[in-house]
C-alpha cells in the first residue's frame, strides 16, 4: 500500500515513542501516517525489523519533519519552559533551577 511520495521518517521498536513523535507532527500540521503499529502481538514469524512500528510523512514535509523530529525526542529536556521568580519578579530562562536575581528556588508547577 506504498503511497508515491511519502518517506518514513522515523523507525522504532517503542511504539509509545513512535506515536508520540505522529501527534507532534499532526501538532505542527504535518500529515503522517503509522505503520506496523498492531503487530506486537502475534508478530512472532515477522524479524523485528519488519514490524518495527514506523512513522511516514509525504516527501516534501520531511525535512520539515526531520526538524519537529529531533525536537520531539530531545525538546523538552533542552528548552524547559521560561518562569517567573515569585520573590522578585524576574523573567528566568527555564535552564535555571534558582533565581539569578536573589536565588530564590524555582517552584515546582
Ligand atoms: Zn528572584
Amino acid at each position: 500500500m506504498a503511497v508515491a511520495g511519502e518517506l518514513c521518517l522515523f523507525a522504532h521498536s517503542n511504539a509509545l515513542l513512535v506515536s508520540h513523535v505522529c501527534n507532534v507532527l499532526e501538532a505542527a500540521g504535518i500529515a503522517c501516517e503509522l505503520r506496523n503499529m498492531s503487530l506486537g502481538g502475534g508478530a512472532g514469524e515477522l524479524p523485528l525489523s519488519e514490524c518495527e512500528p514506523e512513522v511516514w510523512v509525504a516527501a516534501c514535509d520531511y525535512t520539515h519533519a526531520q526538524l519537529l523530529l529531533q525536537a520531539a525526542l530531545h525538546g523538552p529536556d533542552d528548552m524547559p519552559s521560561a518562569w517567573r521568580c515569585q520573590q522578585c519578579g524576574e523573567m528566568l530562562d527555564g535552564v535555571f533551577d534558582t533565581c539569578w536575581q536573589c536565588g530564590t528556588p524555582r517552584d515546582m508547577e
